[in-house]
């Protein structure tokens, strides 16, 4: 904690507020996008006059404490300092990415008594004017647009950037950003964005980034469900797996969900999907879930009948709620649980 105070207060006082960027939420993805942006900066920088430092905060002190500690020693001069909540971020950095669980995190860090807004509040007109938020957290629609409007109210711009590409996508720096905002803060944000991704997408104004990232999560979603069932039932017919999924592969039931992320081992030969390492490394089944319930939440506040999403979520909530062991698992573990439900008949 000592290391982590006086990190923070050495380099709010000794740099540039301009050339801070402030990072909230070193979990499995913010991490990894926290490191490329850190290594790309410090490159960059090394080309350059313009001396450049990260604040990063989290609610797990530990993990902050480490990250800067592990990269300190790494990059000399990438002078990354610990806050002790969002405000101090926010009032040190004139960009602030957060990647966070879901809608209440967010709230809390936004709106909170230590929290983003009331940071941006102690600063000048100019600085405030000057900041950048990025939120890259899947969240409700409503709540990221609630966000932007009060961010936008005090006069810093915001968009959201949902990600695509999930833990193998940050570490490799290849995600996919749906972001949402004005033309002119997609611009801005594109140039940070890259230092994270490969794909930056202008989906459209506030919460449009997100709107897409749960529509895509909702077909992903239905169709690992269908994937497992047609897998389990073509393996009680007698088939082979790999050659039941290079038929649908090479077929009209081609699809992620069955050509990258297959659910049997053995189905996909010289490729290594989660089930070859019993589910582990890939997108948590309780997060499914929760995108689930995010697209269906929308569904109603929009009259939207999902009739195969509303299945899907129930599939995934039993699968949380009564099978703890494939909570924490990829989400294609799904098909173990179908076949467990299958056994039991
Ligand atoms: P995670 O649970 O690993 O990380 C979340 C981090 O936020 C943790 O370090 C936690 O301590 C921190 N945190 C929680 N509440 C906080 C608060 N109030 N203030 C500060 N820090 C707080 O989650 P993740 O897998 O990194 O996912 C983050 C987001 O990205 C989620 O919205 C998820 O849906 C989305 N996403 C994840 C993946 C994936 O494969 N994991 C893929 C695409 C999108």
């Amino acid at each position: 904690m000592k290391f982590s105070l006086r990190c923070f207060h050495s380099a709010a006082k000794s740099s540039v507020r301009n050339n801070i960027v402030g990072f909230i939420g070193l979990g499995q993805m913010g991490h990894a996008m926290a490191t490329n942006w850190v290594k790309k900066r410090v490159t960059d920088n090394l080309h350059s006059n313009e001396k450049s430092g990260f604040v990063v905060y989290d609610i797990d002190t530990s993990r902050t404490v480490s990250f800067a500690q592990s990269l300190n020693e790494v990059y000399s001069g990438a002078n990354i300092s610990v806050a002790s909540n969002p405000a101090e971020v926010a009032s040190a950095s004139q960009i602030v990415l957060t990647m966070l669980p879901s809608s209440p995190h967010v709230k809390e860090a936004y709106y909170g008594n230590q929290g983003i807004l009331s940071g941006l509040q102690t600063l000048s007109n100019e600085a405030i004017r000057n900041t950048l938020c990025i939120d890259s957290t899947t969240l409700d629609v409503n709540v990221a647009r609630d966000v932007a409007r009060s961010v936008k109210h005090l006069g810093s711009s915001m968009v959201d950037a949902p990600v695509s590409g999930g833990v193998a996508g940050a570490k490799a720096g290849t995600l996919s950003f749906l972001v949402g905002g004005t033309f002119e803060e997609y611009t801005q944000a594109s140039p940070i964005l890259a230092l994270m991704g490969s794909r930056i997408i202008h989906c459209g104004d506030s919460g449009a980034g997100l709107a897409a990232k749960i529509c895509n999560n909702l077909v992903l979603g239905v169709q690992q469900v269908v994937v497992g069932e047609a897998m389990l039932l073509g393996q009680r017919l007698g088939l082979d797996p790999a050659v039941l999924a290079g038929v649908i592969n090479s077929s009209t039931g081609g699809c992620w969900a069955s050509s990258v992320n297959n659910p049997v081992r053995g189905a996909l030969p010289g490729k290594a999907p989660p089930c070859e390492r019993d589910y582990e490394g890939g997108f948590l089944t309780s997060l499914m879930l929760k995108d689930m319930k995010l697209a269906i939440e929308i569904g109603k506040s929009t009259g939207t009948s999902l009739p195969l999403g509303r299945s899907a979520e129930t599939v995934y909530n039993e699968v949380v709620e009564k099978h703890e062991d494939l909570a924490k698992k990829d989400f294609s573990s799904v098909y173990k649980f179908l076949e467990r439900k299958s056994d039991s008949k």
